[in-house]
């Protein structure tokens, strides 16, 4: 998925240290290995595998190019990290995505020496092979010989600029008075700039210190300025030792900052709701928060369809005009999710998105919008927008029976309950049992109707931070299979419900008979638990509640097995490849 950063002034050196930093705020993106190429008389090029550790690096420039990898093509070597070298060492080039005939390109490349595997380097190359006198046209040029998706940004010996062209992956740009940033998100300048452009799928140019050109289709094109309204201090982990147990916290302001919607947008996406087949679309967290609000919708009388993004385009010939999509992610740069809604184009159907990130993709194919309005989410984990997008398609559901002002009161009833899951006291009980589970190798959790997706969020957590091989299911689901993996000792989460819980506790006795150590998560202690975590509230927001204090037990084990949960090995939070 990878993160990019280029900078260009026309006045002031930039700092490599500070560079570094705006590279390592786009880690989360990927973080097998990290480059950084800098122009004076020549390209000089500095490469590392692993993460960025430190940020302490000599030198300045004023016009510099970055990236940090998440590996697709060829493994995690100083040769395969960006930003790659042309044969003439003329050209540096970083690339997110993946340039799908690269084996194609190569083939055409005689003569051309590749130190690595990757797509990127192919390209690099390639562009060396084309690129004329005039730069700009002849890169207009390739573009079309490209096949799949990227976000490019390269920069030339002899010239002050750094161009880039956006295919499928996101880049925006960063308008600073002097100054201009390419970048694969905000996050890594809005400390100097609030000033943005997003580029749109097809576009192309360059950036200078005092001008951007940006074209598309061979016409040069104008593209709005937006300004960002997320607050700086959300991007830094101030007196927490991690993004997740710091996003974790922000829980507390999140019912609060969803609320903040234009009631007649609600209204108006309601009113179609109650009217039009609904499908609900998203991947991984934000799917387990549709499966969650889809219980909601089933009580309002209205039956959706809940698909994973990846899985959309075998349903997609059912959307037609009468239905309404509601597409969920936090970045909005979810390439199965876009790519889901480009399957329907044509079809009629109006989008609705539920994202966090303002002019991302999503947010700007979409007919209409409901903003998270979390702030940066950093970890690479989703823990507050996956509250977020709960709470959010809770208010939509209850506003098919209830007014707008009712169903947000309802939701301001939990504030005081998140607060208290999230303070210190709460997560040092949590962190008890941490200790308990940390030499675990499996662990299953069980719910039954909303509690059936808060089991299948809260197994996803635990085994994306800690490794430990977690598995979700519905309480009924058991003896259907997963009871034959149960031993002595192993550990069962059990979410409880307040009412109607006889099914649910028969289940954990069920396991219990079977040696599983029970862990309930309830309002009550039943007798059946080892161990238990006290989560009162309405059963109604039970897929927020009672997750909240398995995301913490998921942080802990992961700190306790020295693990960094803010990077958990082999993920990355924006998937913009397939
Ligand atoms: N395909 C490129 C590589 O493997 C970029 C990967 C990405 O954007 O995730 O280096």
């Amino acid at each position: 998925m990878c993160g990019i950063v280029g900078y260009i002034s026309n006045k002031e050196k930039l700092k490599l240290a500070k560079f570094m930093t705006m590279i390592k705020s786009l880690d989360y993106r990927g973080y097998d290995s990290w480059g950084v190429s800098h122009l004076s008389d020549k390209i000089n090029l500095i490469k590392e595998i692993g993460k960025i550790e430190n940020t302490d690096l000599p030198g300045e420039s004023n016009l510099i190019l970055g990236h940090t990898r998440w590996a697709t093509h060829g493994g995690v070597t100083k040769e395969n990290a960006h930003p790659h070298l042309s044969n003439d060492k003329n050209i540096s080039l970083v690339h997110n995505g993946i340039i799908e005939n690269y084996q194609e390109l190569k083939s055409k490349l005689d003569g051309f020496n590749f130190s690595g595997q990757t797509d990127s380097e192919v390209l690099t190359n390639y562009i060396q092979s084309k690129l004329t006198e005039d730069t700009l046209s002849s890169f207009a040029q390739i573009l079309p010989d490209l096949k799949g998706t990227y976000a490019i940004g390269f920069l030339k010996r002899g010239e002050n600029k750094i161009y880039f062209a956006r295919k499928d992956s996101p880049l925006v740009l960063g308008i600073g008075k002097d100054e201009k940033i390419l970048s694969s998100d905000v996050t890594s300048f809005f400390d100097r700039t609030k000033t943005v452009i997003y580029l749109e799928d097809g576009d192309y140019g360059y950036i200078e210190g005092n001008s951007v050109k940006i074209f598309n289709s061979g016409e040069e094109v104008e593209r709005k300025k937006s300004t960002i309204t997320w607050d700086i201090d959300k991007a830094r982990k101030g007196e927490f030792e991690h993004f997740m147990l710091k996003e974790i916290s922000e829980q507390v302001d999140v019912i609060n900052q969803v609320l903040i919607q234009d009631s007649k947008n609600i209204s108006s996406i309601v009113n179609d709701l109650k009217t039009k087949n609904i499908f609900m679309v998203a991947c991984g967290t934000s799917y387990n928060a549709a499966l969650a609000a889809e219980y909601e919708f089933l009580k309002q009388g209205i039956m959706p369809k809940v698909i994973r993004a990846h899985e959309f385009r075998s349903y997609s010939k059912f959307v037609d005009k009468n239905s309404i999509v509601l597409a969920i992610s936090q970045s909005g740069e979810t390439i199965d999710l876009i790519d889901a809604l480009k399957s329907i184009k044509n079809s009629g159907a109006e989008i609705v998105s539920i994202v966090n990130v303002q002019g991302s993709t999503l947010d700007r194919m979409s007919d209409k919008r409901i903003y998270m309005n979390v702030g940066p989410e950093i970890c690479v984990l989703s823990t507050k927008s996956y509250t977020a997008s709960v709470s959010i398609l809770m208010l939509l559901a209850g506003c098919i029976t209830d007014t707008y002002e009712t169903s947000k009161a309802n939701l301001t009833e939990i504030i005081r309950q998140i607060y208290y899951l999230t303070s210190e006291n709460s997560r040092k009980y949590t962190k008890e049992l941490s200790q308990l589970l940390r030499y675990t190798k499996h662990l299953f959790t069980i719910g039954r109707k909303r509690d059936y997706p808060t089991a299948m969020e809260a197994a996803l957590k635990i085994k994306e931070v800690s490794y430990i091989h977690a598995e979700g299911f519905a309480g009924g689901q058991i003896k259907h299979g997963p009871i034959a993996m149960i031993e002595n000792g192993t550990p069962c989460i059990v979410f409880v419900s307040n009412k109607n819980n006889s099914e649910i506790l028969s289940n954990a006795q069920e396991l219990k008979s079977r040696g599983a150590f029970i862990i309930g998560v309830s309002d009550k202690n039943h007798d059946v638990f080892d161990f238990w975590i006290k989560v009162i509230g309405p059963d109604k927001y039970s897929p927020i509640l009672r997750t909240i204090p398995i995301q913490i037990l998921a942080y802990y084990l992961a700190v306790l097995k020295g693990l960094d949960p803010d990077k958990p090995r082999n993920l990355a939070k924006s998937v913009t490849v397939k």
